[in-house]
């Protein structure tokens, strides 16, 4: 999506050989358009599938899940990293290594907000390793609901999460596909 893209060359920093910071409208400010934008397209390109709920992983998952959930005019669910007072009993859950925390986390996702019947859309900031992702299908397996398809805004396409989502022959879209990182500037992989 070439509006993402030229955003990303605009105001991504590298960090390192494998992060990419973009705190300036995603990950901490965040930009209300664009999300908007990026909802839609989602919407565009799972509109044939009757999604009936959107599931992402707190915190930098929700804002484009809740613009996709505005397209779709579906509920937005996002599992919680913490346990909390309100968040105890009856809930499905997954071990989640996170790629830039590098610590274990678990997910938690309440039993009453997913069903057998629920069609899902996972949409998530990112895809690394696809450690978040997967932790999410585990979910969506426990519930016996159906996994529809993934939705990524960034997808860093040398590291092995499209992969396994292909191997497994999950509709994955991601709005923007990085090949690499050349002296901490971003290569894009041509659009299809
Ligand atoms: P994965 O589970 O696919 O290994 O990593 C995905 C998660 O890690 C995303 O939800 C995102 O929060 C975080 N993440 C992975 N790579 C990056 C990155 O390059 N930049 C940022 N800001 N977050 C990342």
């Amino acid at each position: 999506m070439k509006l993402l893209e030229d955003r990303i060359r605009e105001d991504g920093q590298v960090l390192g050989a494998e992060v990419l910071k973009v705190d300036n409208f995603l990950n901490h400010q965040i930009d209300p358009d664009l999300m908007m934008a990026l909802g839609e397209e989602f919407h565009r390109q799972f509109k044939d599938q009757k999604i009936t709920k959107i599931l992402t992983v707190e915190s930098s998952g929700i804002a484009p899940a809740l613009a996709a959930g505005m397209a779709f005019h579906v509920p937005v669910v996002f599992a919680r990293k913490h346990k909390s007072l309100t968040l105890k009993d009856d809930l499905y859950t997954a071990e989640v290594y996170s790629f830039t925390k590098k610590t274990a986390n678990q997910i938690a996702i309440a039993q009453k907000f997913l069903s057998a019947n629920d069609k899902c859309l996972i949409i998530d900031d990112f895809l690394a390793n696809g450690q978040a992702v997967e932790g999410l299908i585990d979910i969506i397996e426990q519930a016996n609901a159906t996994l529809e398809g993934v939705g990524i805004v960034i997808e860093k396409s040398f590291q092995k999460g499209r992969k396994l989502l292909d191997e497994r022959h999950i509709k994955t879209v991601s709005l923007a596909r990085i090949k690499a990182f050349n002296n901490g500037q971003v290569e894009f992989e041509e659009e299809a």
